[in-house]
């Protein structure tokens, strides 16, 4: 049988849902996130192919083997690791195949560096493609489809290294009817929202048990946005957990704000163990959420609305974006001074990017103010775009510095604190922690990384522990944000500033 190397390359800079720090504190490196995009090829390819895995979070590539065909797949931050794999593979003599986000997204980029590029979703051209592929007569392209989510394979979790994964991953639906000018995701996976059966969804879930995962990404574009089907699968999610044997798993997931406007919708997602969303807030700046077409972001008080969310027990982590051209001057210290009187203690705080095939990339193109697209991957907070009214550098420099005063370590205390005040009046999230299943080397590992806390930042850790005491219903969660704290210091250490910002 031929045989086939996916790999998942390294991220060119660290990430906010990367375990950095987890490494340098413990040497051991791990996938916060469970691959879920190389398992599921794995599973469309291993009827033609011997399939090997390597998840470069976890470990490089192995450089040594000599596969009939690497298989690459990656967003932009992976792109210098996929281009650089795919030249080292090809010049030892195997043929090279790409797909994913950035590929369907930039195929003139890839190209040259592939032997077969495929764009779009593989679910219903897989079995034509890999038999093409293992009978050794491709094509040199292939366009995917917008399958049916029932066509989606149960990922080939076997294959891949569970013990260091800390939270597996598992997408119940694909698409976002939204139309926020920077998504790419909608370009790629289209407005027309499609679900995984139910039924489809709690097998993989036993998978994921099986192999030993108790938290687990709902990895969907927008897992709130339709109501009705979130509710009947939250639901079926509580009652497979109520029967879990070697302990309950916790979930998170990503939505949009206007899941704060259903509190049945909320209490249903607590009572599954759906207890962290992420939620893309991008700016409390009406005229810049209008710009840049968040709707559904317009016109409310934010705080409220996370405040909502957190009430119910639902750690929110948010997205904030600098850098649309109706920004203020002031606008650094609009987003501090809002975030600080949030409930929500993790920001990943952004420049805007232009996402080629995104409506904004062919704007700032159209206005001569679209800069080098590989910028973007070198640094959490550079972007692609020219700004209206500075120098690239010293906007990135004002970037960095926004994130840094969010995570100072007094200014993150304040945030916990109130955080813990609205968590803590609600009930308890399940327990992310297995009572009697197996615990695996990453979460050993990131447990021995939280621990660390208490020797770095001796006032966060003796803040945190007062907080336990008033709000004792908070513990878990609490614990679950400090480690992002970690994360995101690690990542603003490696990062200096560029220019001195006063
Ligand atoms: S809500 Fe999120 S997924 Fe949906 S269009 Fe906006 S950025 Fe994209």
């Amino acid at each position: 049988m031929p045989t086939l190397y996916l790999i998942n390359p390294d991220c060119s800079c660290p990430q906010y849902y990367g375990a950095e720090v987890v490494a340098e504190h413990t040497g051991t490196r791990l996938a916060a996130i469970a691959d879920l995009a190389i398992t599921t090829v794995a599973a469309l390819a291993r009827p033609y192919f011997e399939v090997r895995l390597a998840d470069e979070g976890i470990a490089h590539a192995d450089l040594s083997l000599r596969p009939d065909w690497v298989g690459l797949t990656g967003k932009v931050s992976q792109v210098p690791r996929m281009l650089e794999l795919a030249r080292h593979y090809r010049a030892h003599g195997s043929k090279v195949i790409m797909g994913g986000p950035f590929a369907s997204m930039s195929p003139e980029t890839v190209r040259p560096y592939c032997d077969v590029l495929i764009q779009g979703e593989m679910e219903e051209i897989g079995p034509e493609l890999f038999r093409a592929l293992a009978q050794g007569h491709p094509k040199s392209s292939y366009l995917g489809t917008r399958p049916g989510l029932e066509l989606s394979p149960l990922p080939a979790w076997d294959l891949y290294p569970n013990a260091y994964g800390l939270v597996g991953s598992l997408q119940t639906s694909r698409g976002c009817p939204f139309e926020c000018e920077f998504c790419d995701v909608i370009q790629y996976l289209g407005r027309k929202q499609r679900f995984k059966p139910v039924e489809n969804v709690l097998a993989e879930l036993d998978l994921l048990y099986r192999c030993g995962y108790r938290r687990v990404l709902l990895c969907d574009d927008n897992f709130t946005v339709n109501r009705g089907r979130a509710k009947e699968l939250v639901s079926a999610l509580a009652d497979w957990n109520a029967v879990r044997p070697a302990g309950r798993v916790s979930f998170m997931t990503q939505g949009s704000i206007d899941v704060a406007r259903d509190d049945e919708l909320l209490r249903l997602m607590a009572e599954a163990g759906l207890n962290q969303i992420f939620v893309g807030v991008e700016t409390p700046h009406q005229a810049s959420l209008k710009e840049t077409k968040k709707v559904q972001n317009v016109g409310l008080d934010l705080h409220e609305r996370l405040q909502r969310i957190v009430a119910h027990g639902i750690t929110v982590e948010a997205g904030c974006v600098v850098g649309f051209d109706s920004d203020p001057a002031e606008i650094f210290d609009i987003q501090r001074d809002f975030w600080m009187g949030s409930c929500v203690p993790n920001v990943k705080v952004s420049n805007l990017v232009a996402l080629e095939s995104t409506p904004l990339y062919a704007r700032v193109q159209r206005e001569g103010r679209l800069l080098d697209p590989s910028l973007v991957a070198s640094s959490p907070w550079t972007a692609n775009i020219q700004p209206l009214h500075h120098s690239r550098g010293e906007f990135e420099d004002r970037v960095r510095t926004l994130c840094d005063q969010l995570y100072e370590p007094e200014a993150f205390g304040d945030r916990l604190e109130q955080f813990a005040s609205v968590v803590g009046q609600s009930y308890q999230p399940l327990q992310a922690r297995p009572s009697q299943g197996p615990i695996s080397e990453a979460l050993k590992a990131w447990m021995r990384t939280f621990s660390k806390l208490r020797t770095l930042e001796p006032k966060l850790w003796k803040r945190t522990e007062d907080l336990v005491v008033r709000y004792p219903r908070s513990s878990s969660s609490l614990a679950m944000q400090l480690v992002q704290f970690m994360q995101q210091r690690a990542i603003l250490r490696d990062n200096p500033t560029v220019l001195a910002v006063s």
